[in-house]
């Protein structure tokens, strides 16, 4: 199989994120992480810290590339010729917006291919807007993201 999208906010990138990236390099020649622009989801970080820190997080992991997207991932599927848009699921809560999802965008392209991939059990809990509340609040956020994640999440709260 070749190449695979894997979009998201990624505001900012977890422990979650890098796992499911992570399994699904093992299964793609390629996997692009596309970060997407999102501004109705009022990300704490620019689409361009959003991917710097995601290729900072990810450089370790091989046929891995991050790229920013503001338009419709059926588009970016067309562009990059993607055979697959890889989604994480932690619980049965995510199943009901994702299957709305898949569906849209199988409409949208018939070729777009959703899969579904399952983190390691201690991720399925994790999730960027708790590691964001936990660091306004002061918690230790260092379980749950990178070293370069934390420092500039906690940087930015400082602000
Ligand atoms: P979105 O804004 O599209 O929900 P996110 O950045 O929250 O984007 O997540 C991108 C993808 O990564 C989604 O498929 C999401 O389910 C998955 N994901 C995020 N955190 C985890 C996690 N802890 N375990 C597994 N998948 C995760």
């Amino acid at each position: 199989m070749s190449v695979a999208l894997y979009p998201g906010t990624f505001d900012p990138i977890t422990f979650g994120h890098i796992d499911i990236a992570v399994r699904a390099s093992r299964i793609f020649r390629k996997v692009i992480a596309v970060v997407a622009t999102n501004p109705s989801k009022n990300p704490l970080f620019k689409p361009e810290e959003r991917v710097e820190l995601a290729r900072e997080s990810l450089k370790n992991v091989d046929g891995i590339e991050v790229i920013s997207y503001s338009g419709l991932i059926v588009d970016c599927v067309r562009e990059y010729q993607a055979t697959a848009i890889i989604r994480g699921l932690r619980a049965v809560s995510d199943f009901d917006y994702e299957f709305q999802m898949a569906f849209t965008n199988r409409n949208m392209l018939e070729t777009a291919e959703t899969i579904f991939l399952m983190p390691s059990a201690e991720y399925t809990y994790l999730n960027s807007t708790l590691v964001k509340q936990i660091g306004r609040h002061g918690g230790e956020i260092g379980h749950f993201v990178p070293d370069c994640v934390k420092q500039r999440v906690l940087e930015k709260l400082a602000v």
